[in-house]
């Protein structure tokens, strides 16, 4: 089957430019959706413009029209982030021929300042500071974390042992595995100079609200819990509009921070020789290796997908280590206690 030359996706039918000469798909056929080099060349726009030079060219349109575009934006979550009133796909007269350009690819500075006019959809209290979105993020994670990992059989052995802080500890690494993997993209991000920050999403905070909830209701019955998912925000990347190097490494570093961080866990938990602090830094090993596995299911809004459409041999490196070292780890915490490393090593 042909494949579009811009998205890469493999489509019955393509339409061929007569400007660049390659293939596309339905979504991408004209000069504009894929940015064709024809009509690059004939804008004088920079490809960072200042937001003064967007509005002083906003100023020479012949028409002001009105029209909603979206900010093509990387992230894990279920967030729409769109221009409330900016010029989308308005079309300029240059020499007497028509030329194309997308407003929405050109994000001003500052776009998540309240004065930018940009409307985040889907994001939490958009304009609050990134120090506020991380802190209830990184709380809400903990409690889940905590409730997950508390039940009262655990407790009353880990208790008799003198260790019943112990899943404090533990929902303290769920919390900084989940951390880590945030700060992978936004790190990667700002390195190559995308305007970037950590948000809550209104759609994660109603799962993460359900799984509290649930989480609440086992603990107080004494049932076990509904698997839930801890998803109360995710860094929102702006400009991220086609898969490519920088996409593909912004993505790719939140589950390499994983894989790299539960590969020291679980040396970790293989150094230490007290019973039973190894045997749950190795949980804490594998709870990386679980997030990590879990966002590289090459579907839908997860880090996968685009990691999978940008560079197959890394995908495929990243998800063989990942799952495999989730196995191997899940084997060794689950060995009976007299083949079982951490045990093996308990004091006198
Ligand atoms: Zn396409
Ligand atoms: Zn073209
Ligand atoms: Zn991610």
């Amino acid at each position: 089957m042909p494949i579009c030359y811009h998205c890469g996706t493999q489509v019955n039918q393509v339409f061929k430019c007569d400007k660049c000469g390659q293939e596309y798909c339905q979504f991408h056929r004209n000069p504009v959706d894929h940015e064709c080099n024809i009509v690059r060349e004939s804008l004088n726009f920079s490809s960072t413009p200042s937001y003064n030079q967007i509005q002083s060219s906003r100023n020479q349109l012949p028409s002001d029209q009105q029209q909603y575009g979206t900010i093509q934006s990387g992230y894990d979550g279920n967030a729409i982030s769109s221009y409330q009133s900016s010029n989308a796909n308005v079309q300029g007269t240059t020499d007497g021929t028509f030329t194309w350009y997308r407003r929405e690819n050109y994000v001003p500075e500052n776009a998540f300042d309240s004065e930018s006019g940009i409307e985040f959809k889907g994001i939490l209290f958009p304009y609050k500071s990134e120090i506020l979105h991380l802190l209830v993020g990184s709380i809400l994670i903990y409690v889940i974390g905590l409730i997950g990992f508390y039940s009262p059989q655990n407790q009353s052995i880990l208790n008799n042992l003198g260790y019943g802080w112990i899943i404090f500890m533990v929902a303290g690494f769920y919390t900084t595995a989940f951390l880590f993997h945030e700060f992978g993209h936004r790190q990667v991000a700002i390195h190559f100079g995308f305007q970037t920050k950590f948000r809550l999403l209104k759609y994660g905070m109603i799962i993460t609200a359900f799984g509290l909830l649930t989480g609440l209701v086992s603990l107080i019955t004494n049932t076990p819990a509904l698997p839930s998912l801890a998803l109360p925000g995710a860094v929102v990347v702006l400009g991220l509009d086609e898969i490519n190097r920088e996409t593909g490494l912004c993505k790719a570093a939140g589950p390499t921070i994983n894989l790299v961080y539960g590969i020291i866990l679980l040396l970790i938990s293989f150094l230490i020789p007290i019973f039973p602090i190894n045997y749950f830094i190795g949980i804490a090993a594998s709870l990386n290796f679980m997030l990590g596995a879990f966002n590289l299911i090459p579907i839908g809004i997860l880090d996968g997908q685009n990691i999978f459409k940008w560079n197959k041999v890394v995908y495929l490196i990243l998800a063989i280590s990942m799952v495999g070292l989730l196995i191997f780890n899940y084997y060794i915490i689950y060995l009976p206690p007299e083949s079982n490393p951490y045990y093996v090593y308990i004091l006198p």
